[in-house]
């Protein structure tokens, strides 16, 4: 996803090399081509301006003055400013002191949510945990069949509104979820909401009573990361609408131009847990801020 912002961060700082002392305007026409490709890759512009600015601010200082090697410190610089934008730390998963803890699954229709249910899932079932999927996207024809069909895949069980009752209220099958988790002792509760094509009134309707019926430890933002700038809008709208405590990349195996990871943790304040990077239950990890940073500059 990152390989022309990589090629064009790895060529800018290159051209560092070789210069002994950095002047001011060495830095100023770096920052300058740093922020192109940053642009280029479709980086959200407040996030860009931001991230320029630390990194003039920083390179200019007595770190890089001082320094034996005042290009390697300028690398350093961006390194860690990116690990900054991308949220710093690894956010571990929040869970309940009193089991189950509930996770609610909250994004557009076609972001990944179902296929991230599964992959959420067995990835909890392989750290020791006992999850249940509970199907609350009542909305999209198949998606309680889909979630069915990853949940055999992941070899864990599906709570689904009984066929045959009409298209059921995902409150009240989120609730009832939840009770079966309690009675069959599974640890984790992870529901699957339903999304809309784009952001809407009744959909975030529905997230909000969800969310207030569960009581959720971690509300996920689940979002396509090939969508740029548009990932960044729908962000802003979930986080005012339903609001998350944390955001799932999905579909970092395409060759989109990646600003969309990029920006969600600035422009929505909430850490990154997990990346989706294919369509195979496998194809999931968790967010490591420190290694996509390096991946990103190669
Ligand atoms: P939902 O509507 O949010 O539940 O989205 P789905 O889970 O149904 O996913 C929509 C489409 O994206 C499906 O065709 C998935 O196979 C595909 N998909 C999901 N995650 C990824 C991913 O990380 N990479 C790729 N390439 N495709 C994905």
């Amino acid at each position: 996803m990152f390989s022309t912002l990589s090629d064009r961060l790895t060529t800018v700082l290159q051209g560092l090399r070789g210069k002994g002392r950095l002047s001011d305007a060495d830095i100023d026409a770096t920052a300058r081509e740093i922020r192109v490709a940053l642009l280029e890759a479709d980086v959200a512009l407040p996030v860009v301006r931001g991230f320029i600015a630390k990194v003039k601010e920083r390179a200019k200082g007595s770190e890089v003055h001082q320094a034996l090697n005042p290009a390697q410190q300028v690398v350093k610089i961006v390194n860690e400013e990116l690990v900054n934008v991308l949220g710093g730390e690894t956010r571990r998963l929040n869970l309940a002191k009193n089991p189950p803890s509930v996770i609610m699954l909250a994004g557009l229709q076609g972001a990944g949510k179902t296929t991230l249910a599964g992959k959420l899932a067995k990835w909890l079932k392989g750290q020791g945990h006992t999850p249940l999927l509970v199907a609350a996207d009542l909305q999209r024809p198949n998606a309680v069949t889909q979630l069915q069909v990853v949940g055999e895949r992941a070899g864990v069980p599906v709570f689904a509104p009984e066929p045959g009752n009409g298209v059921g209220d995902p409150v009240s099958v989120s609730r009832r979820g939840i009770e079966e988790a309690k009675a069959k002792q599974h640890d984790i509760v992870l529901v699957d909401t339903a999304g809309r094509l784009g952001v809407d009134e009744e959909m975030m309707k529905q997230a909000i009573d969800i969310r207030a019926a569960v009581n959720p430890d971690e509300v996920l933002f689940v979002v396509d990361a090939m969508v740029g700038q548009d990932a960044v809008n729908t962000a802003t709208a979930f986080r005012d609408g339903v609001g998350f405590t944390g955001v799932v990349l999905t579909k970092l195996d395409g060759d989109a131009r990646g600003g969309a990871a990029l920006s969600v943790r600035e422009v929505t304040g909430q850490p990154i847990l997990f990346a989706s990077n294919g369509e195979k239950l496998e194809d999931f990890d968790v967010f490591h801020p420190d290694r996509m940073a390096s991946r990103i500059l190669g």
